[in-house]
């Protein structure tokens, strides 16, 4: 499992380019009949599907699930007991239909997370989080995860809890790539990882408690630390910190996982 998921530590820095994303950047509703189509579904079980974009053929009644995709995870969905339009909620990563349903690109996805992915979320606190495909990941976690996000192959599989949004994160692959691939071990993978994800359903998220941080320059507490598990950290003044000219700066020791010890390193031994 990559982790906890926390804001503050794998926000990219994006927000600094201070580029506004909204309808008038992404431009998309300006040519579909049925623009800003809404979530979709009851929500029973308090599971939030996110898929890629509107298709032709959902946009009349703001049913995403129409088509063979639709109908291969809602019956996949009704194997492991859910129901896809009562239990869970659907949304999109872009909330208007792309011309001749192609992907949505990455601005658009940017814009409509801004626009509609987010607030959803906050408005209905999911419990679980359906990631289908690339640009559902893409929509979640582009501006999150600082490092290389990679495609749905790299993600899928995983039940991340997050901490900001309080809820277990699933990327899986659209139904649409496994009816495209058309291989049995692609729909095994896919059904597993979707099972996977149904069970968090009813398990609760643990609980992540920031822990007491003591910033001190008297080193004598440390003398107290009982021996037992404890985990240390430091920071120095390179990254190859092993060559003589390095130093260590300062130091942490977390003595349980609720409370830390952090100190500037002495400049002599004492
Ligand atoms: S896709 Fe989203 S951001 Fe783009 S125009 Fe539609 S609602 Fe606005």
């Amino acid at each position: 499992m990559p982790g906890f998921f926390k804001k503050a530590e794998f926000q990219d820095d994006s927000f600094k380019t201070q580029r506004s994303y909204s309808c008038f950047s992404c431009g998309l509703c300006d040519d579909v009949t049925a623009p800003k189509i809404k979530p979709y579904g009851k929500f029973g079980k308090f599971i939030l599907i996110i898929g890629d974009a509107p298709l032709e053929s959902s946009k009349a009644k703001g049913n995403p699930w129409k088509g063979q995709s639709g109908r291969l995870l809602k019956n996949t969905l009704n194997s492991f007991g859910i129901d896809l339009y009562e239990d869970c909620l659907s949304i999109n990563a872009v909330n208007c239909r792309p011309p001749n349903d192609r992907l949505p690109d990455n601005n658009e996805v940017i814009c409509c997370r801004n626009v509609h992915v987010f607030k959803t979320i906050e408005k209905y606190n999911p419990h679980v989080i359906l990631l289908l495909g690339n640009s559902a990941l893409f929509s979640f976690l582009g501006h999150r995860w600082k490092r290389k996000l990679g495609g749905i192959d790299k993600w899928r599989g995983w039940n991340i809890p997050d901490v900001d949004y309080k809820a277990w994160v699933c990327p899986i692959f659209h139904p649409s790539f496994v009816i495209s691939q058309d291989r049995k071990e692609v729909l095994v993978i896919w059904k597993n990882d979707i099972d996977k994800a149904l069970k968090k359903v009813k398990e609760k998220l643990a609980r992540y408690k920031e822990p007491t941080i003591n910033y001190i320059t008297d080193l004598s507490p440390l003398n107290d630390i009982k021996i037992g598990m404890s985990a240390f950290d430091y920071e120095t003044t390179g990254l190859k910190p092993h060559l003589q000219i390095q130093k260590i700066v300062c130091a942490s020791i977390a003595y349980d996982e609720n409370h830390v010890y952090v100190f500037p390193m002495p400049n002599k031994k004492k």
